[in-house]
């Protein structure tokens, strides 16, 4: 089979404009970037507000293997069956980050024949969105340092400053550094470091916010960092919430791309997955609703994290109420989870199949939880045998839940066919009565034991004192009534990698708790959590190149 960029540069895309205006867009109501690409201006939602919504399908998926199940893949493909069996899909994704391109998962606008594009335009430099993010970031950064050199009026405490400067790639020499040093007119030095800038917490506000004023008035709640009696100081504080929501009034603005199959797709930021909720803006995701009759989007990691954060975050923020959820499964990942190794996958091997397949049953009755219909995907790879697929599909069937194929890597919209007319047969004979698993006014330490006792499946949630006292510190700031944003490994539904299939009787255990607070909701972590990645021994980025003719290579 062709590489995911050799099946890119063979398509036929057609010009933005084409896609705009099979979905109802004026050529007033886009600003090209290209031939390719465009962003919707706020007239589009100005005109749609009062539009009925199209159904709303959330992708998720069972805890992966390293290597990723394809949930954007089945996304993408998902909207090109729809297309196929004569349904106007829309599909709204997450923007790609520079770091997994250029190191080990590479790019994020799908594979095979289930692709985003232009697909290096969108991998690289897109719509500018990233570096705007970085750039509001790192003026922020920019302000805190100026304001301690020019008398720090507001009494910053230079230990207590929890803001990070941020870049798009993976540079793990810059997770940790001190900055300032060189003299008195280089400021006062102190130690900083950087996130990646998918890590941002601006990334997570763009992801939320309604509207550029609601954009500003979360940019002006950011915390960071401390003043000397302990009291939270802000961006508002610094006086440059409005320069960052200039910095990012392009930004807002969702972008329009096509499948290889010419489905229109919004693709709209893209904040990590743990510290942060993992799915594109509630914008891109209200305008698609207002676009198409259905509206495929898909959330990161396994389905206790990223549906989790999808419905108890995201929807609750933008009163989404989904109508539908696809989990992706894969006979690898099963395997996986029944406990073979990485390397063994590829053998036939219905015992650890059979092992496994609690993880999807655990899924299955999460999401059933939030009252949204539920079915699943099986996404195929060549090396699944027919007896392995079978047997999955006949424990779907005693499970009760609806199951369904998808071959969409290989062969387009085309292998998705079973998917979307079960999907479609699923949203019109029930109904969805959405409902976040809690309360969100509840407690923090409660908020946390309803999660890991309902989704995860374990016992009790032991804190460290460092934990214990920042949820001392949020509830004196009068911030504990927002949602939790967990920060988990995304391998297994406890907060231990190791701990595979469907573990029970475990505690997990709370290290850290952090406040995000212009995002609006508070992040508890376990285990370690890597806000800026490193590259491996050998990155994608030493196979990328360009020859003299334009001819890109190894962007997968
Ligand atoms: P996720 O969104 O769940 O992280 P992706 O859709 O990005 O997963 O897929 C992860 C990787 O696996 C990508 O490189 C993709 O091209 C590849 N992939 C996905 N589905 C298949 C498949 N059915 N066969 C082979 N490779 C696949
Ligand atoms: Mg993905």
């Amino acid at each position: 089979m062709l590489t995911d960029i050799e099946i890119a540069q063979q398509c036929s895309m057609l010009p933005i404009t084409k896609i705009a205006e099979e979905i109802g867009l004026t050529a007033e109501e886009i600003e090209l970037y290209g031939k390719y690409k465009a962003k919707l201006t706020e007239d589009v939602w100005e005109r749609l507000k009062d539009k009925k919504d199209g159904k709303l399908v959330l992708v998720t998926a069972i805890n992966p293997t390293p290597a990723g199940e394809g949930k954007t893949t089945t996304t993408v493909g998902l909207g090109q069956a729809m297309k196929k069996i004569g349904k106007k899909a829309i599909i709204a994704l997450r923007e790609p980050s520079l770091g997994p391109v250029m190191g080990v998962k590479g790019g994020a606008a799908g594979g095979g024949y289930a692709q985003v594009v232009p697909m290096e335009d969108i991998n690289l430099h897109f719509t500018g969105d990233m570096h705007a993010i970085t750039t509001a970031n790192n003026l922020l950064s920019a302000a805190i340092d100026n304001h301690i050199h020019q008398g720090n009026s507001l009494g910053i405490d230079l230990r207590q400053i929890v803001w990070k400067r941020a870049l798009d790639m993976n540079d793990r020499a810059l997770r940790e550094v001190v900055v300032g040093l060189g003299g008195k007119v280089n400021g006062f030095p102190r130690e900083d470091g950087f996130v990646i800038t998918v890590a941002s917490e601006i990334m997570a506000i763009l992801c939320l916010s309604s509207d550029l004023m609601d954009l500003k008035e979360r940019l002006g709640r950011i915390i960071i960092g401390y003043n000397y009696s302990g009291q939270p100081v802000t961006a508002k504080d610094l006086n440059v919430d409005g320069a960052m929501t200039l910095l990012l009034k392009d930004a807002i603005k969702p972008n329009l791309v096509q499948t290889l199959e010419n489905t229109p797709c919004l693709m709209h930021g893209g904040p990590f997955a743990n510290i942060a909720h993992g799915c594109n803006s509630i914008m891109a995701t209200k305008l698609a609703l207002k676009l198409g009759d259905y509206v495929i989007t898909e959330a990161g990691f396994g389905a206790d994290l990223g549906a989790e954060k999808f419905l108890d975050i995201k929807c609750r923020y933008a009163g989404l109420k989904p109508d539908a959820i696809v989990l992706v499964a894969t006979i690898r990942a099963l395997k996986y989870n029944g406990g073979l190794k990485k390397d063994q996958l590829k053998e036939e091997d219905l015992e650890a199949l059979e092992k496994g397949f609690v993880n999807v049953e655990k899924h299955v009755e999460n999401l059933r939880k939030f009252n949204v219909p539920v079915m699943v995907t099986i996404n195929h790879f060549d090396t699944d045998s027919d007896k392995e697929v079978e047997y999955v599909r006949n424990q779907c069937l005693k499970l009760n839940v609806e199951v369904a194929f998808s071959q969409v890597f290989s062969k387009g919209g085309e292998g998705g066919r079973e998917l979307a007319e079960k999907l479609v047969k699923l949203i019109d004979s029930t109904t969805s009565d959405f409902k976040p698993i809690y309360d969100e006014k509840l407690p923090i330490k409660e908020k946390i034991d309803v999660i890991t006792r309902e989704i995860y499946g374990g016992k009790g949630v032991v804190y460290t004192q460092a934990a214990e006292k920042s949820i001392k510190k949020i509830e004196e700031m009068g911030l504990d009534r927002l949602p939790i944003c967990m920060a988990k490994t995304q391998y297994s539904l406890s907060d231990n990698p190791a701990l595979l299939g469907r573990p029970q009787g475990f505690d997990i255990t709370v290290r850290e708790v952090r406040i995000s607070a212009g995002a609006g909701f508070i992040v508890a972590i376990t285990g370690e959590i890597m806000t800026m990645p490193g590259l491996p021994k050998v990155p994608a980025a030493e196979r990328i190149d360009i020859d003299d003719s334009g001819k890109i290579v190894g962007l997968f």
